[in-house]
């Protein structure tokens, strides 16, 4: 196995590195195998790395077994993750096992009568999904000697970071476009590490990282996204996990996916791949869709031409935490949608709005503008007749509505402002009837 570094990469002097059932690091586009380190991008072919693993050889239900009487977090999957076997005991924020509410007042609006359900992963501690790809990351910093950890963030992110560093007593310093939502914001610096603004888009913020990466005031730092992305990726496959096992060890036969870098939905196809291949769901077809808001749709724009590549775009849009004009996963996403029978597809700002409040209105759930990406889209697609609505289908809610107040703000007020008498009440026209 060759021990490489690429350039710019920053290797502290490396304890012995026990990520559990993690082998190796292999490039997804050659297949060269690395040493396990802070490395992300092939240094024979540039292409991106992810984990390989010595998966468990013990039987399907064992493992199954195993699982079940782990804890209520992502931890019960860490058999199946790149952290050591005592993680659990470790700082760390424990994210995963949110609810997967079936959403039969959802379906009915929607005319889906094979099963819907939301997984909504607003239920993590920093009420986002990121919880889960951070926690990963974490134990690869503390596994390679990382004291201070970062990101390059369009929000969520950042405040995930910054909890889990301050548990797990790390330094943090992280970076956001300047004008992002107050709720993200705030939400990255109240943990006390330190919160960068950068004057410019997401994609200038992570070229600033990769910079910052390859020089000596970088020096010691785990970007959770760049250097560490092989370990952080591998967090989204705990979606696929928990989803197969709160339908019963089944896979759906549908899944709506919100695209920001792609990493999420080409996880969740590697988890669903993974538990096929242990025995721990039968196998059959599943179709994977993307979901994009119009103001940045580079993957669905390219899935509509029928191009492999992506087109850079410059993202104007409410859904702030999808924002990403040149996303790094983009062509592998192209690919699974395509191979799964699947379709990435976009909404405008106003029918992220509408989903939203359907969401809400429906089910009592409230999801950030991503959440309304992805029911806006599951709409869209069960109106053209994409999705089968007679199929078991699985909508993602990423984030917490409580972060993006803007988008609703201004349609969501009180119904009327009156004084305190029953007059006023009555002249309100609220009285039940
Ligand atoms: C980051 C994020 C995503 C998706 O991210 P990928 O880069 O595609 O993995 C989805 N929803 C929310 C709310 C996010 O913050």
């Amino acid at each position: 196995m060759a021990v490489q570094t690429v350039a710019g990469s920053t290797t502290p002097s490396a304890p012995a590195v026990d990520l559990g059932p993690a082998a190796a690091l292999s490039c997804r586009e050659c297949g060269e195998r690395f040493e396990l380190g802070p490395l992300f991008a092939c240094a024979s072919c540039f292409g991106p790395l992810e984990v390989a693993y010595d998966l468990p050889t013990g039987s399907p239900e064992e493992l199954r077994k195993r699982i079940e009487s782990g804890p209520d977090n992502i931890w019960r999957y860490a058999p199946l993750l790149p952290v050591p076997a005592d993680v659990a005991e470790k700082p760390n924020i424990n994210p995963g096992f949110t609810k997967l509410v079936k959403a039969d007042n959802l379906a009915r609006e929607l005319g889906v009568t094979g099963g819907l359900y939301v997984k909504d992963d607003s239920g993590n501690p920093t009420h986002s999904f990121k919880d889960r790809v951070v926690a990963i990351a974490v134990e690869a910093a503390r596994a390679f000697g990382f004291t201070t950890l970062s990101c390059s963030s369009t929000g969520n992110l950042a405040g995930a970071v910054g909890a889990a560093a301050a548990r797990a007593g790390l330094r943090s310093c992280v970076f956001i476009p300047h004008d992002l939502e107050q709720g993200k914001v705030v939400m990255a610096a109240v943990y006390g590490g330190e919160l960068v603004g950068i004057e410019g888009t997401y994609d200038d913020v992570n070229r600033f990282c990769s910079e910052l990466i390859g020089d000596p005031l970088g020096e010691g730092w785990g970007f959770v996204n760049v250097n560490l992305r092989p370990y952080y990726g591998e967090g989204s496959k705990t979606l696929a996990y928990e989803i197969c096992e709160q339908l019963g060890w089944k896979l759906p036969d549908q899944i709506v996916i919100p695209i920001a870098s792609g990493s999420q939905l080409t996880k969740i196809d590697k988890g669903f791949q993974e538990l096929i291949r242990l025995g721990l769901v039968e196998d059959k077809p599943y179709k994977i869709f993307g979901a994009q808001a119009e103001g940045c749709s580079p993957v669905s724009a390219a899935f509509k031409a029928g191009h492999d590549v992506v087109r850079p775009q410059k993202p104007n849009t409410i859904a702030k935490s999808l924002a990403i004009g040149n996303p790094a996963d983009g062509p592998y996403v192209l690919d699974i949608a395509r191979r799964t029978g699947g379709a990435v597809e976009d909404v405008t700002d106003e029918q992220v709005v509408d989903a939203i409040k359907l969401l809400a209105r429906t089910e009592g759930i409230f999801g950030e503008t991503a959440g309304g990406v992805t029911v806006g889209v599951t709409k869209k697609l069960v109106e053209a007749g994409v999705l089968d609505p007679t199929l078991t289908t699985v909508v993602l809610n990423t984030g917490d509505g409580l972060k993006t107040l803007d988008a609703v703000a201004p349609t969501s007020q009180a119904t009327a402002t009156i004084k305190p008498s029953l007059d006023a009440f009555r002249a309100a026209g609220l009285a039940s009837a």
